[in-house]
C-alpha cells in the first residue's frame, strides 16, 4: 500500500503546492509571510483580515501592559455556537467542536477546559499568514507582543506539526471544529514544506519536525474518520473498507458529509450564497481530503527509512547511527498514530525499537538512558523510555515500578516536556498514582496560565534547555497537549496492577520507593530532587531538561 501511494503522491503533492500557491521549500520567515495572501485562520472572513487575536495596536508586550490590554477572568468561557463546529470568532476562544462531545472528558475540569480553550486562541492568533507557526511567536501576527520566543526560529516544520497536535486532538480537523481553517492551513502549509520523499526534516528541527509533521497528518485523518464516522483514503478501524480487505481503497477523498436534519442549523437565505472565500476555502479542504493520505504515506515511508540500522531508533539525522531516546519517543508516537489508521509499521522497525530501549534500560526495564547507556538515566528519559515499551507491546512489571517511580518524584513546576511523557504515561495506568498526579498538574497549569493581554492562553516557563529552544510556542502547545491527555490518549490498561506477567529476576517494588539499580547504574531520579508533593501541593521541583550538549558542527538540539 505504501508503494502504491508513494508512485501515486508525486503528481498530486506538487498540485497541492501550485494550488497552494507556494513551492516546496517555502521561505521562513521574511516579508512573504506578512505579504502573501492567504485563507483566514480561525473564521470565514475574506482575505486580507487580520488572524485571530491580532487586537488594537495599543497592545504591548510582557512585563509593559498598557491599560488597554484586557484581563480575561479566571472563569472566562467560550461563547457557544450552534452545533460546536462553527468558525472562531479571531481572538476569542471557540465553542466545543462536536467531536469531542462524545469523548470521555474523565479528569478534565470545567477550569481545565476553559484552559484548553484558550490556549487554543492563543495559537490561533500566532499562526502565521501562510498557515505555519514558528517558535518564534513574535514575528507574525503577534508583533512582539508576547514574551519569551524560542530560538529556534529556523524549526517551522516542527513547530506548525506540535502547534496542530492541540487543535486535532480538541476534535478540530481540517473538515471538522471551530478551528477547521486553522489546521487547514496548517496542513497546507506542511504540504508545501515537505519533500518528494515525504520527508519534512529540516535544518532548524532535524528529525523532530518530521515526526511532529507525520503525527500531525496522521492525528488528522484519525480525528476526522472519528469525527465524520467517513472514511479516509485508508481502510481503517472506522471503515473497514469493501469486503474489509485491507489496502484497496484508492485515496479517493471524502464523500459529502450528509448533515443531520435534527441538528443541522438552518439555513439562513441571506447567508446560504457561498462567497468565493468560503468557497476558496471549502476547495483547499477537499484538495486536503486527497493530499493528506497520500502525504501521511509518504511521510512515513520516510520515517521507516530513517530509522537507525544499527541501533534501531532514530537521531537528528536519517539513518544516523546513534539514536537517541527523545527522538526515537516522537517518532514511536507518531508510528503509533499511523497504525491507529491501518498503515502498516514493519515488525522489524518494532524490534529495532526494542533493541535500543534493551540497551538503554536499567534497573531491568524501570529507567532509561539518553543514547548510549542506562548510567545517562533521568525521569524525563525513563518517562519516555516506559511510553515507548507500552507503544511496542511490552506488559511487564517493570513498567509499574518505572511509572510509580515517577509518580513518586511528582510532576515538574517547568519541565513541559518532562510533564508531556509523564502525563501520558501515568494516563495509561489509571488508579490512584494517575489521579494525584494529574490533580496536581492540572491544577498547576491552571493556575500559571497567562491570563492578561496577548498572552492570554499562553504558558512560558523557567528557563530550561527545551522552554528556551522552543519559548512560550513550545510551553504553551506542551501545557495544552497535557489538558487533552483525557480524551487524546486511550489507556493501555484498566487497572494500576495491569501487567501480568511475573518476573522470573525481580519483585514489583512499592509504590514510591526508588529502583534497586544495578550497580553503575543511575537511577530513574538525580540527586537533589524534591520528594514526592502531597495532594494539592504545587509539583515538585524536578530536574532541568536533560538535553545532549550538541557538538561542535552538530545540528542543535531541538526541544526534547
Ligand atoms: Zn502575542
Amino acid at each position: 500500500m505504501v508503494k502504491k501511494f508513494m508512485r501515486a503522491s508525486i503528481g498530486p503533492l506538487a498540485l497541492a503546492a501550485i494550488v497552494a500557491g507556494t513551492l516546496v521549500g517555502v521561505p521562513w520567515p521574511s516579508e512573504q509571510v506578512f505579504s502573501q495572501e492567504v485563507s483566514h485562520p480561525g473564521s470565514d472572513k475574506v482575505n486580507g483580515d487580520k488572524v485571530n487575536g491580532d487586537k488594537s495596536d495599543g497592545d504591548k508586550s510582557d512585563g509593559d501592559k498598557s491599560d488597554g490590554d484586557k484581563a480575561v477572568p479566571p472563569d472566562a468561557k467560550p461563547k457557544a455556537a450552534p452545533g460546536g463546529d462553527q468558525p472562531a470568532n479571531p481572538g476569542e476562544p471557540a465553542a466545543k467542536p462536536t467531536w469531542l462531545q462524545s469523548q470521555d472528558m474523565t479528569g478534565s475540569s470545567s477550569e481545565s477546559e476553559i484552559a484548553v480553550d484558550l490556549a487554543l486562541a492563543w495559537l490561533a492568533a500566532h499562526q502565521y499568514p501562510i498557515g505555519g507557526w514558528s517558535f518564534d511567536h513574535r514575528l507574525g501576527p503577534c508583533q512582539g507582543r508576547c514574551a519569551n520566543p524560542g530560538t529556534m526560529a529556523k524549526a517551522v516544520n516542527g513547530a506548525t506539526g506540535l502547534a496542530l497536535l492541540p487543535f486535532i486532538d480538541h476534535g478540530n480537523t481540517h473538515q471538522t471544529g471551530p478551528y477547521r481553517q486553522n489546521v487547514a492551513a496548517g496542513l497546507q502549509f506542511l504540504l508545501t514544506r515537505m519533500g518528494k520523499d515525504g520527508s519534512a526534516w529540516e535544518p532548524g528541527g532535524t528529525m523532530y519536525s518530521h515526526a511532529l509533521a507525520l503525527m500531525a497528518l496522521c492525528e488528522d485523518l484519525r480525528v476526522e474518520e472519528e469525527a465524520s464516522g467517513r472514511s479516509t483514503a485508508f481502510p481503517s478501524r472506522h471503515s473497514p473498507g469493501p469486503a474489509g480487505k485491507k489496502g484497496v481503497r484508492p485515496a479517493t477523498g471524502h464523500a459529502a458529509p450528509k448533515a443531520d436534519p435534527k441538528t443541522a442549523p438552518k439555513a439562513d437565505p441571506k447567508t446560504a450564497r457561498e462567497t468565493a472565500q468560503q468557497r476558496k476555502q471549502r476547495v483547499q479542504r477537499e484538495m486536503l481530503d486527497r493530499m493528506v493520505p497520500v502525504a501521511a504515506t509518504q511521510a512515513l515511508a520516510f520515517a521507516l527509512s530513517a530509522q537507525d540500522p544499527l541501533r534501531g531508533g532514530w537521531r537528528y539525522d536519517p539513518r544516523r547511527p546513534d539514536s537517541d531516546i527523545s527522538v526515537t519517543g516522537w517518532h514511536v508516537m507518531a508510528l503509533h498514530s499511523a497504525e491507529t489508521l491501518n498503515l502498516t509499521v514493519p515488525a522489524r522497525t518494532t524490534l529495532g525499537v526494542t533493541a535500543l530501549l534493551d540497551s538503554l534500560q536499567g534497573d531491568y526495564g524501570a529507567s532509561y538512558g539518553y543514547h548510549r547507556s542506562a548510567a545517562e538515566a533521568t525521569p524525563t528519559r525513563s518517562a519516555i523510555g516506559l511510553l515507548c515499551r507500552i507503544y511496542t507491546g511490552w506488559n511487564r512489571p517493570q513498567l509499574q515500578r518505572g511509572a510509580e517511580t515517577l509518580a513518586a518524584i511528582g510532576p515538574s513546576e517547568f519541565d513541559m516536556y518532562y510533564n508531556y511523557y509523564g502525563t501520558l504515561l501515568l494516563h495509561h495506568y489509571g488508579g490512584p498514582l494517575w489521579d494525584d498526579w494529574n490533580r496536581k498538574l492540572r491544577d498547576y497549569l491552571i493556575r500559571t496560565q497567562s491570563r492578561h493581554g496577548h498572552e492570554t492562553g499562553s504558558w512560558s516557563f523557567r528557563a530550561c534547555h527545551s522552554n528556551s529552544a522552543g519559548g512560550r510556542h513550545f510551553d504553551t502547545c506542551m501545557a495544552c497537549l497535557i489538558l487533552e491527555t483525557y480524551y487524546r490518549s486511550k489507556p493501555a490498561y484498566t487497572s494500576p496492577q495491569a501487567p501480568k506477567e511475573k518476573p522470573a529476576e525481580l519483585p514489583a517494588g512499592k509504590a514510591g520507593e526508588a529502583p534497586a539499580g544495578k550497580a553503575g547504574e543511575a537511577p530513574a531520579g538525580k540527586p537533589g530532587e524534591a520528594p514526592a508533593a502531597k495532594a494539592g501541593e504545587a509539583p515538585a521541583k524536578s530536574e532541568k531538561a536533560d538535553a545532549p550538549s550538541a557538538k561542535s558542527g552538530e545540528t542543535p538540539a531541538p526541544p526534547q
